[in-house]
């Protein structure tokens, strides 16, 4: 184990008090790391902490091959690919390595390091770890190359080098840390790492069995739990578990820690975390359904202004709210803005996605009729089919109303109702042509998505209440004058000022939702595209304002600092 002095990490690692580990990081589109929104809300975190100079390290999976490359058939199929990107393209390796002994072999890790600069010049450095070695078994140098690849195993394998190789190869290169933020369960191993550092000795034990000071590591942790959605806690079966973890810590006091039944990573993160949040108002309030005798709190997620403002946006955010990347509270004077210009700039992004649209699929959108865009993880719970409920309907409305529809998302490469809900969109917008134009781009990522959230009239989300951890695309939306059309779960039901900031899709029955939708798109937000153009835009200005100004990830980051990391 050498540390050296690697190159690529200057003062930083005397600096780094604040180490921020998270399966997945999106840093830049050619940088393969990331999946969706947990990927992107830990990427716009180190934006913002490379912003606003905080010491902070952030640890994540080299993932050689990436998430999924999407591409989609004729039929509107989902075909997976690998999605390989080079990591020496830009990271540079550090000469450290440590060891992590899983199923018996010991598996030596690598990081290798990417820093982000801020414009004020502060370096925020992200480790990549990295098990693709010469010294490791095959088998072994297979642990990074995809993320969320594999089966169980691999996935535990993976959660292994993130926490324990993470944790051990601060220490090796000499940081000295004094919180850990595990962003969601996966990175939990690292905090049962911490626990055997510290033996309990003569300290009083909460619970009298441990042999390891609970508190200790508690006072160092903070966990952020991210999704209701029962699937997206990790749990592996204790046999499994203790195959490859072998001699790491007594089955008993794993139990006690992660629960009696499963390796339950959400249960280690809770028991070992002295600070818990989720990420919306609603989402701490489920958690703590979800997780009762567990102090959780709540934290709303935020994006990045300075990374999701199209150019032609920010030109006119630099007018009026000059220091607004700093300190995206500015954004409150974008109501001074005028009709003319801030029409204008929505136009040109509009004109952008639609020219990328037919590029990329051949459907011809137009300029001058309201575009409806959603984006999401093709997943059941985010309902992605539910403005097709009723084609009929939806037809009607259409030819009484033109609007035009873009889609856009992935389905993990073993999810088939995902991909048949992919197949299904397609064939219902082959059967809505020619009357509803649509479109639906393959490839959601980064690059992608700045197109969307940029160019669409109207952000249109869906989600079965309350599975909505937060949701961040439609603040993407609202920062570049989009009106959203939503469900009120996660983040929405803290920004929603009916026919100020949006509309609600409203109803206790989940079941009446497609109906509200309909009835609110053709009686309410198609009628004021067509009819009232001066109140849609001053809607644009009051979405811009009060979400733009509130729902960013640097009034984010100055709550964790404040209420998680200085305890
Ligand atoms: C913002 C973003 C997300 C998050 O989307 P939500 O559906 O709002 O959770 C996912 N993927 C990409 C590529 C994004 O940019």
């Amino acid at each position: 184990m050498a540390a050296g002095q690697p190159g690529g990490l200057d003062g930083s690692i005397l600096r780094c008090r604040i180490a921020y580990l998270s399966m997945e990081i999106a840093i830049q589109p050619e940088m393969h790391t990331y999946a969706g929104g947990l990927g992107v809300l830990a990427g716009d975190t180190a934006r913002t902490a490379a912003d606003l100079d905080l010491p902070m390290v952030f640890l994540t999976l080299a993932s050689h091959e990436g998430y999924l490359r999407q591409e989609i058939d004729d039929a509107g199929q989902q075909i997976d690919h690998p999605d390989p990107w080079t990591l020496a393209d830009w990271a540079t390796p550090l000469d450290a390595a440590v060891a992590v002994r899983i199923e018996g072999r010991p598996v030596w890790v690598r990081p290798w390091v990417h820093v982000l600069a801020g414009p004020g010049g502060h370096k925020v450095p992200i480790l990549l770890l990295d098990t693709r070695l010469q010294v490791n078994d095959p088998a072994d140098q297979m642990i990074t190359d995809r993320l969320y690849g594999g089966d169980e195993t691999m996935r535990l394998k993976q959660e292994m080098v993130l926490g324990i190789g993470g944790e051990r190869l601060l220490a090796a290169l000499g940081f000295a840390i004094e919180t850990f933020h595990l962003n969601e369960g996966h990175a939990a191993l690292l905090a049962a790492e911490r626990l055997r550092r510290y033996p309990a000795g003569s300290v009083v034990q909460s619970s009298d069995c441990l042999r390891h000071d609970v508190e200790q590591v508690r006072s160092e942790c903070v966990f952020t739990t991210h999704t209701p959605v029962e699937a997206g806690h990790d749990r592996f079966r204790y046999d499994t578990s203790m195959r490859l973890l072998g001699n790491f810590m007594e089955l008993y006091e794993l139990q006690l820690l992660a629960g009696t039944e499963n390796l339950n990573m959400t249960r280690l993160a809770l028991s070992l975390s002295g600070f818990v949040n989720g990420v919306a108002r609603a989402h701490g309030a489920t958690a703590r359904r979800m997780f009762p005798g567990y102090r959780i709190r709540d934290i709303t997620n935020g994006i990045h202004a300075g990374t999701w403002a199209h150019p032609a946006m920010a030109r006119l955010f630099d007018e009026v709210a000059p220091g607004w990347r700093h300190a995206p509270e500015e954004l409150v004077n974008a109501d001074q803005l005028s009709d003319g210009r801030i029409w204008k700039a929505h136009q040109e992004a509009k004109a952008e996605l639609i020219a990328y649209a037919a590029e990329k699929t051949g459907v011809l959108l137009r300029a001058d009729l309201p575009l409806v865009g959603y984006a999401r993880r093709m997943t059941g719970y985010k309902r992605l089919e539910l403005i097709f409920s009723d084609l009929q309907r939806l037809r009607m409305i259409a030819r009484d109303q033109p609007f035009q529809l873009v889609m856009a998302g992935k389905a993990h490469p073993r999810d088939t109702a995902g991909k048949e809900l992919i197949r299904s969109l397609h064939e219902n917008m082959r059967m809505l042509s020619p009357d509803l134009p649509a479109a639906f781009l393959g490839g959601y990522d980064m690059e992608v998505a700045k197109r969307f959230v940029s160019g669409a009239d109207v952000w249109l989300n869906t989600p079965l209440p309350p599975l909505e951890a937060s949701g961040t695309s439609g603040m993407k939306a609202a920062l570049n004058g989009g009106l959203n059309l939503s469900v009120l779960d996660g983040w929405w039901a803290e920004a929603w000022v009916e026919g100020v900031t949006g509309w609600a899709i409203t109803g206790d029955d989940p079941a009446g939702h497609a109906d509200a939708l309909y009835e609110k798109l053709s009686r309410t937000v198609l009628p004021l595209y067509f009819d009232n153009r001066e109140r849609w835009i001053w809607m644009m200005k009051e979405a811009l304002s009060k979400i733009g100004s509130r729902f960013n990830s640097q009034q984010m980051m100055r709550r964790y600092a404040s209420e998680a990391y200085l305890r």
